[in-house]
């Protein structure tokens, strides 16, 4: 059959995994399992089991045991670089299984799952480089007596807890970074996405990674997230998910061993259009931002602020393009937009499209589920006539739901785009260059985009202002982020005795 027109299979029967322990995989034995449903389809597709706190301790130990007798940080840069470049090559030749596994617990569609993948592939072979080019600096200005020598040092074990929204793409977007450091780490995938991770870990087991660098634990947030948050000798922690539980999470580091912490939050992302944008591709970019991966990106932009000259017919614009964007079956190979991944997710959907209407805001396309395949999804949505004030505008949905506010000056967009707790994402569109190079530098975000949106790479770090975290994951700072900074101060020739 056509690729272009082929609709893949559901498994026969749910995929049965362990945990990844040391090097090797565990059989979940006596422990709970945790069956996962496709979102797409609603039918049980892999078995993943509930860790218990021993199971993460016992990880903990691995990870340490391998940062202590420097059996990778101890490599040079150019060996931990090989492993990483043998690791891209396996997960480009694993790829329709990897994508294939990520559609089945996510929802999203295959074609952006294998795009997604790709991207992985490019995070392995960029962050070999950053094994190799890590460095510290060196001070030769200290007068003849003295030279100043600074190290960048892997933290040690760090722990990495990871979302359901891109389960795989996050996690390479830290994995290869945290192990070009040196360090060893312990992943806690979402429980309902963590077959990809535990595929991960056995891809670069391969590859040659030592045992114990990369173990892997399953389970829920509030049992093994939230030790991992506590446990003492876990070194850093890098947290992506929520706002709300990265407050638990700073709380948790705080009472245990002020681990160091990366934090990526939550974000209600501006997309800001000027009258003199080219309209037609900014209503493509504005469609594309908030149904890409049904809106359930950090970096979504939900929030439409749009110059009221052209704002009825912009909005008009973005509306005719949601209608037109193929929302169905995941496996699909033509579906641009998939399911909604899990069921409280598709809850705190609905409950704010209801929201929006009771708030006064007018519902102009949308805010409907659909009836496909057996699972759950929802119309992209529009909502005009909001203010900055409302629900709807001000807290993160995590869905394909776009509210439209009208400004009159520069000021004032600038002003709306930052009357947010967040600060995670914007887009600018114009093709003036004095208002898209204003508007990008007086906006309060980690990621900034002129004439595009959602786009990237290995090279750009990523993170958030304000109340969207702290720290960077990517770029050559993300696996700086993943280092301490130890000084060396080296006396030449004899002392100046201070007692005589
Ligand atoms: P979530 O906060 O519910 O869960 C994230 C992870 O934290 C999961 O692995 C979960 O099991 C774990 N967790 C839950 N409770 C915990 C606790 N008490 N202690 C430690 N860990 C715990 O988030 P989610 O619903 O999986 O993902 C959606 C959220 O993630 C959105 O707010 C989104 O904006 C955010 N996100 C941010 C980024 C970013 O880079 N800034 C990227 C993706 C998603």
């Amino acid at each position: 059959m056509d690729k272009a027109s082929a609709i893949l299979s559901l498994p026969s029967e749910p995929r049965e995994f362990g945990f990844f322990l040391d090097g090797k995989w565990v059989e979940a034995g006596d422990r709970d399992v945790f069956e996962r449903a496709s979102p797409g389809h609603g039918v049980a597709v892999t078995r993943i089991p509930r860790c218990t706190t021993d199971d993460l301790d016992a990880a903990v130990a691995s990870a340490r045991a391998a940062f202590n007798d420097r059996r990778w940080c101890g490599l040079s840069g150019a060996d931990r670089a090989a492993v990483l470049l043998k690791t891209a090559e396996l997960i480009r030749a694993r790829t329709d299984e990897i994508a294939y596994w990520e559609t089945l617990e996510n929802g999203k569609p295959i074609a952006q799952a294998r795009g997604e993948v790709g991207g992985c592939v490019g995070m392995f072979e960029f962050a070999a480089g950053l094994a190799r080019s890590l460095h510290g600096d060196s001070y030769n200005n200290s007068g003849d007596g003295a030279f100043g020598v600074v190290t960048r040092e892997p933290v040690g074990v760090v722990g990495l807890i990871t979302p359901w929204n891109f389960p795989f793409l996050i996690l390479c977007e830290r994995v290869p970074y945290i192990l070009a450091s040196g360090c060893s780490l312990v992943a806690k995938p979402s429980e309902v996405t963590s077959a990809t991770t535990l595929l991960l870990a056995e891809i670069m087991s391969e590859a040659g990674l030592p045992d114990g660098v990369f173990n892997v634990v399953t389970g829920s947030g509030s049992s093994i997230g939230q030790k991992m948050a506590e446990h003492m000798d876990v070194d850093m922690l890098s947290f992506t998910g929520s706002t709300n539980v990265g407050r638990a999470v700073v709380e948790a580091t705080g009472k245990s061993n002020f681990k160091k912490l990366g934090l990526e939050l939550g974000g209600k992302n501006p997309q800001i259009v000027f009258a003199d944008a080219d309209l037609e591709d900014a209503a493509d970019g504005v469609a594309f931002g908030i149904a890409f991966n049904t809106g359930q990106c950090c970096v979504s932009g939900s929030r439409l602020l749009v110059e009221r000259s052209v704002a009825d017919k912009f909005a008009d614009m973005v509306v005719e393009k949601l209608r037109k964007v193929r929302v169905g079956d995941p496996l699909d190979e033509t579906t641009q937009a998939g399911a909604i991944t899990t069921d409280a997710q598709n809850r705190t959907i609905l409950s704010y499209i209801a929201k929006g209407q009771e708030e006064g805001a007018t519902l102009v396309t949308g805010g409907g589920v659909l009836d496909i395949a057996g699972g759950q999804y929802i119309e992209p949505t529009v909502f005009t006539n909001v203010t900055n004030d409302m629900a709807v505008a001000r807290e993160e949905i995590f869905g394909p739901v776009i509210v439209v506010i009208p400004f009159d000056t520069l000021d004032e967009a600038i002003e709306i785009a930052n009357d947010t707790e967040y600060g995670l994402a914007a887009s600018v569109w114009s093709k003036n260059l004095d208002t898209a190079l204003t508007v990008s530098r007086r906006v309060q975000a980690g990621r900034f985009w002129v004439n595009t949106t959602l786009a990237g790479g290995p090279e750009l770090p990523i993170g958030g202002f304000k109340a969207s975290g702290w720290g960077r994951e990517a770029g050559m700072q993300g696996v700086e982020e993943y280092t301490q900074v130890k000084s060396i101060h080296i006396e030449i020739g004899k002392r100046a005795h201070w007692v005589e």
